[in-house]
């Protein structure tokens, strides 16, 4: 039997499924792992369950045992893994795409309309009770007609798109490749980022981190948004500037953000919280029972296809 290691704790029936399959090390505690302590724990492993909470770094994956042949992450994201260093090891890295594509477009969707449509100080004007109806209380942005941009047409973003279309918003996108137009369902595509970030009345943040797109939302790409945009990133911390945001948020060239994911989780820029126009969530996107039970059970399949076949189709480096 394979000797896998799991690094945070999963739903029962996932970890069910685990220890049938595998000798599995699992988390009951969910404790945190440190890297020192990750690569403690993973010797005479053959395999790693890992999760976007581990950072495999390049000097992290060079002091892993030569047993670890597979390093199956619990997400369609992998920025927390550096490729490059875990082929070099012959490690295969693999990860859980599709599964989480309708869960994490549901929240893409509320964070554009909790953004859109005030959601946090209408939330905290109920809890008061200090509201009364007024003509002019809370005016938000309607989604109809309103410009869509979406950064990282992806799975993701064209189901946000899709949704949105049905919203009456008018959707634009840029990615490095143009889609065909089955996949582009009428949306409009720029070949540049500064074209996509010109006609975005609400921009959607959803591609992947990548050293290529670091920081791809900054002061000077937020400088070319329309007056009064909205902001919302369902993708990774990492894309955005935070400092750049803030100050947005500050002068008003942004008049609210929607955001589910940070650098530096769990800790959020805390200029973001004294806004009371940025509708923040936990890292919810894909956090439905049936999303998380489904990327468990690809995350330990792709194991098994991995030790069965020599290779697997949600490889990634
Ligand atoms: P995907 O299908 O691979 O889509 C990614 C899209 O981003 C592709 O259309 C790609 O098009 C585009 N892209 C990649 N690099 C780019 C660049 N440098 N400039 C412009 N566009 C670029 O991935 P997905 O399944 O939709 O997932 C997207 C991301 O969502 C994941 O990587 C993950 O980080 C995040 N996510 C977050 C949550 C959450 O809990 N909030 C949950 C799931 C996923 P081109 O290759 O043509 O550029």
């Amino acid at each position: 039997m394979k000797k896998i290691l799991v690094t945070r704790k999963l739903l029962k029936s996932n970890e069910e499924k685990l220890k049938k399959l595998f000798d599995v090390k699992l988390n009951p505690s969910d404790e945190l792992y440190s890297q020192e302590k990750l690569i403690k724990m993973s010797e005479g492993c053959d395999g790693i369950l890992s999760a976007l909470t581990d950072k495999l770094d390049e000097k992290t994956i060079k002091s892993l045992p030569d047993s670890v042949k597979i390093l199956s992450n619990f997400a369609v994201g992998f920025g927390n893994i550096d490729l490059n260093a875990a082929s070099e090891k012959k490690m295969v890295v693999t990860n859980t795409p599709e599964v989480l594509t309708d869960a994490t477009a549901e929240i893409g969707i509320l964070l554009i309309l909790g953004a859109c449509r005030r959601v946090p100080e209408g939330i905290e004007g109920s809890k008061k009770g200090d509201w009364k109806w007024s003509a002019d209380y809370l005016i938000g942005k309607q989604l109809t007609g309103t410009r869509l941009g979406i950064l990282g047409m992806g799975r993701i973003g064209q189901k946000i798109g899709k949704v949105a279309k049905s919203l009456g918003m008018v959707i634009h996108y840029h990615n490095r490749s143009k889609l065909d137009s089955g996949k582009e369902n009428g949306a409009i595509y720029h070949k540049t980022l500064e074209s996509l970030m010109s006609v975005s009345d609400v921009l959607s943040v959803c591609c992947p981190a990548s050293k290529e797109t670091i920081n791809l939302i900054n002061k000077k790409t937020i400088s070319l948004l329309p007056n009064g945009a909205i902001v919302t990133n369902v993708a990774r911390g990492d894309i955005v500037d935070d400092d750049a945001l803030i100050e947005a948020l500050d002068s008003k060239k942004v008049s609210a953000v929607g955001l589910d994911v940070y650098k530096n989780e769990p800790k959020l820029n805390p200029g973001y919280l004294k806004h009371s126009r940025a509708f923040v969530l936990p890292h919810l996107g894909s956090a439905t029972f049936e999303t998380r039970t489904a990327m468990a059970n690809l995350a330990i399949d792709n194991i098994s296809e991995f030790f069965e076949t020599g290779s697997c189709k949600n490889k990634v480096n």
